[in-house]
């Protein structure tokens, strides 16, 4: 049997229960089959394959804290630091009902691979809990950020591991972790990213995953001689990275027409009001019937939808799993011609088979959200050298940084004979790095 297979068998074993990490899996190891067969015996010595699926270490504790009403509550808390090898742990906190460790690990996996590709020295980690911050008071919100900090301090740090957001932890939750960090451990140091303006954090921050996503697209569109100019996108999500994708792509000149949250999605073919949008998600933290309600040209649909709408570009920036085998159809039916993932692992392994199959440009999450990561990294270093650079500054490392991202997995992915499979691209181009950084450590 193949070193490849071996692995995949040993790791499927090990994490039945963990259907998200072993799809995360399955989609790195079965790209990087032809970089295995070429070093297949010196990895399999090495056990380079089974080091890398298996994080350093996972921790799990939990979250007390008292809500409005006087009554305790418990929450799980997660970090899972996955790999070292390159730089401290760094990778964000979900919030979200639906955390479980098989979802931190996914994220974590997926996370070492991403920030690899950035280019700078960042490891991969990840956390959460299963609070639901929807519906919270801020003094709910305060009480649980504060207990989830006091246990998480004892393992993070700024050169050790550093957090940052993720669904559900925006400036906000930040802002609370890190005052209760400073608080227990009597320190200032930029040991989380996604930080305020006033303490450290990085101008461009909050934009950098939408902007990133967009400007690695518009890198995909330029290298296949098209522009972003008078293209219909339609995106799924209305956090984050949605609202910040929606307003890049306005920028350069296209027509937005869709965003969606977890109860239903908006058809706006007059073009995304960003505005409003921030207003309701941002500002009053509402559902998307409200945006419906405030804006004539706008159609509000129950469920989820946006797939359907005809379109050149799909940006999923959701969360994962939400673009299916039945949407990757009706985007090919549809003439879509570029798929790009705002999300971590918004596309299933069949839809994405399907989309590449059908000749639809496809860069998976790993590579086209990194802006927002590569930021944080960038929040590092100013915070480091004590000194905050200028949104423009920012702006255009992030830039070139996404620049650079696509040309290095176009070429990792021709170097294989895999012109266009960006998804193999990406795999590879940020494992080669990792795995030289590990094997040179030593067994560790
Ligand atoms: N949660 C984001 C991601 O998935 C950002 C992580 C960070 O900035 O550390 O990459």
């Amino acid at each position: 049997m193949s070193y490849v297979d071996e692995v995949l068998e040993r790791v499927k074993a090990k994490n039945a229960s963990e259907p998200e990490f072993l799809q995360a899996v399955e989609e790195v190891l079965e790209s990087l089959r032809p970089v295995i067969e070429a070093n297949e015996e010196k990895y399999r010595k090495e056990a380079l394959l089974e080091r890398i699926t298996e994080p350093d270490r996972q921790l799990k504790f939990r979250v007390p804290w008292v809500d409005d009403k006087g009554q305790v509550q418990v929450n799980t808390g997660y970090r899972v630091q996955f790999n070292n090898s390159i730089g401290p742990y760094k990778g964000g906190l979900r919030l979200h009902p639906s955390v479980n460790i098989g979802i931190i690990k996914f994220l974590g996996f997926e996370q070492v691979f991403k920030n690899s590709l950035t280019g700078l020295p960042i490891g991969g980690g990840k956390g959460g809990s299963d609070f639901d911050p929807k519906g919270k008071s801020d003094r709910e919100v305060m009480a649980f950020c504060q207990s989830f900090m006091t246990e998480l301090c004892k393992y993070i740090g700024a050169d050790v591991d550093v957090p940052a957001g993720d669904i559900g932890t925006g400036a906000r939750e930040i802002g609370y972790m890190f005052g209760q960090y400073k608080r227990i451990r009597g320190m200032y140091e930029g040991v989380l990213t996604g930080k305020g303006l006033t303490y450290g954090g990085s101008l461009a921050r909050t934009e950098a995953t939408g902007y990133g996503l967009l400007y690695i697209t518009e890198e995909l569109m330029k290298c296949h001689g098209e522009s972003m100019e008078g293209k219909t996108v339609v995106v799924s999500g209305a956090g984050n990275v949605a609202i910040y994708a929606i307003q890049k792509a306005q920028q350069m000149g296209a027509k937005v027409v869709t965003c969606s949250d977890s109860t239903g999605w908006i058809y706006d073919p007059e073009g995304i009001d960003v505005a409003l949008l921030k207003e309701v998600k941002e500002v009053k933290r509402a559902r998307l019937t409200e945006y419906a309600a405030a804006r004539k040209s706008a159609e509000y649909h129950e469920g989820r939808g946006v797939w359907q709408i005809k379109c050149d570009i799909a940006l999923p920036c959701a969360t994962q799993n939400e673009l299916l085998i039945d949407d990757a159809k009706q985007l090919v039916a549809n003439g879509c011609k570029a798929v790009c993932e705002g999300a971590n692992m918004p596309t299933t392994l069949d839809a994405t088979k399907y989309l590449q199959d059908n000749g639809v440009w496809f860069i998976c999450g790993k590579a086209s959200n990194a802006g927002g990561v590569a930021t944080s990294a960038l929040e590092m270093s100013q915070n480091s050298e004590r000194l905050s650079w200028t949104f423009e500054e920012v702006d255009a490392k992030l830039k070139q940084i996404m620049v650079n991202i696509y040309h290095n997995i176009d070429d990792a992915a021709k170097r294989y004979n895999m012109e266009g499979n960006y998804v193999a691209g990406a795999n590879i181009a940020g494992f080669e790095k990792v795995a030289e950084a590990m094997l040179a450590q030593g067994v560790c």
